[in-house]
């Protein structure tokens, strides 16, 4: 039987994937084409919150659930309010995301999903026709397809502990609570308070008011390993005793995650797929923001199919595709390295960032976009011994 050809094969249907795909159907470049999805979930519950900073509009605007203004920083020696300057704090649902990209790819009726969980691929030499990638499925067994290229989006197993590598977990429990004894300003957030326990090590919350009786609080620490579910439980309703008075309160919504922060690399491509979001090393190793990292990867790769209509030669070039400029990983592998080693406590080292830099510094610097004149201001704002200390240690 002869396989079906897709000009692009995704592996994995998430953030990543969505988010090219949608890019590039909406850009009007891609009439004809055809398109294969699998990814063993079928994308119809809210399982995530999505929440960055971005200065002006992004291209997922119109689905922003909620923005702040004002952002607080808390910790036991400084506390103050955040200057922005053009950036906002923005709030998308996953819900939300995944109904607006997939109503997107079913409406250009060009895009195939098959649910399933690939356990392996590979491929064959090129025909005509483009080349032949052979896919195991759990469910389907062996498939074999024709595409043009093939991108993969499947969270790599971090389970493997590599010698050299510095790897924490920031793992959060969050829950959206409603209480008529809260009285938030909807456009003020908290974005860290580090006035919680850090016996496990750094720990603080996130409160993202939606309304003036709602908000979303966010348990969040960066460790090694996770606590146990009441754990999580008891810091959100400790905080919100302690700091907010409030101990009546209904629990709408929860949300449980673990994004790996780590100073592995994650190759762009291997075995003759390109990897994208968290795969493709889009998420932060220091931070763990990843959204307007696969935004910026998805503009960049749309830019490229659009312009270059004859995909099956665009390998090549896509491979030569680079990321950010290489010393924003220096960065990342020196302020792992003083947090997982705990040669500053966390709490102090974004303290010591957020007193001494404009939080719009702090951002840009985050986002891998600053100059070198601004990283020198940042890093001369740091502790010196803890940040030298790491410095050397991450060289290589
Ligand atoms: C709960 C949560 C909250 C987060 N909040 C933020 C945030 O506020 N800000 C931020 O910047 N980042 C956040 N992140 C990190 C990051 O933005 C998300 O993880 C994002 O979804 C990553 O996109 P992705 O496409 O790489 O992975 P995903 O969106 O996870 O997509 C991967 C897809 O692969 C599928 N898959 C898995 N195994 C297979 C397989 N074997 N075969 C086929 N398909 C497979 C999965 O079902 C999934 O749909 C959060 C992560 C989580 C988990």
């Amino acid at each position: 039987m002869p396989q079906p050809r897709y000009d692009l094969v995704f592996l994995g249907g998430g953030c990543a994937t969505l988010s090219l795909l949608t890019r590039l159907i909406e850009s009007g470049a891609c009439n004809g084409k055809r398109f294969l999805i699998i990814d063993p979930l079928d994308k119809k519950s809210n399982d995530r919150t999505w929440c960055f900073w971005e200065k002006g509009s992004g291209y997922f605007e119109n689905i922003v659930h909620h923005e702040w203004t004002s952002l607080d920083f808390k910790q036991s020696g400084f506390s103050g309010s955040l200057d922005m300057g053009r950036y906002r704090y923005k709030m998308i649902r996953g819900i939300d995301f995944y109904e607006y990209c997939l109503q997107v790819l079913h409406a250009s009726g060009q895009v195939d999903f098959l649910q399933d969980e690939i356990a392996g691929w590979g491929g064959e030499k090129p025909d005509s026709q483009g080349e032949i990638l052979h896919l195991t499925g759990k469910k389907t067994g062996k498939i074999g397809v024709k595409t043009d290229l093939l991108f993969n989006s499947i969270p790599p197993d971090l389970g493997k502990k590599q010698p050299g590598i510095v790897s924490l977990l920031q793992h959060f429990k969050g829950i959206v609570a409603e209480s008529d004894q809260f009285n938030f300003d909807p456009n003020r957030a908290t974005l860290m308070d580090f006035r919680v326990s850090h016996e496990a090590g750094t720990t603080f919350i996130y409160v993202l008011p939606l309304s003036n009786n709602r908000a979303l609080f966010e348990y969040t620490l960066f460790t090694a390993s996770l606590l146990t579910p009441e754990q999580y439980n008891q810091g959100i309703a400790y905080y919100i005793g302690k700091f907010l008075g409030v101990t009546n309160y209904k629990i709408i919504e929860e949300e449980f995650g673990i994004i790996p922060m780590t100073t592995q690399r994650f190759p762009w491509y291997n075995n003759g797929a390109f990897n994208i979001g968290t795969a493709g090393g889009q998420t932060k190793g220091s931070s763990g923001y990843t959204f307007q990292f696969i935004q910026k990867r998805s503009a960049q790769l749309t830019t490229l199919l659009q312009n270059n209509s004859d995909w099956s030669q665009l390998k090549p070039t896509l491979t030569q595709l680079r990321g950010d400029a290489e010393r924003f990983h220096f960065y990342d592998r020196v302020l792992l390295q003083v947090l997982a080693s705990n040669y500053c406590p966390g709490d102090q080292v974004f303290a010591t960032l957020f007193e001494k830099n404009p939080a719009h510094r702090v951002f840009q610097f985050l986002d891998n976009e600053t100059n070198l004149l601004q990283e020198l201001q940042i890093i001369s704002s740091l502790p010196t011994w803890p940040f030298l200390k790491a410095a050397i240690k991450s060289w290589r």
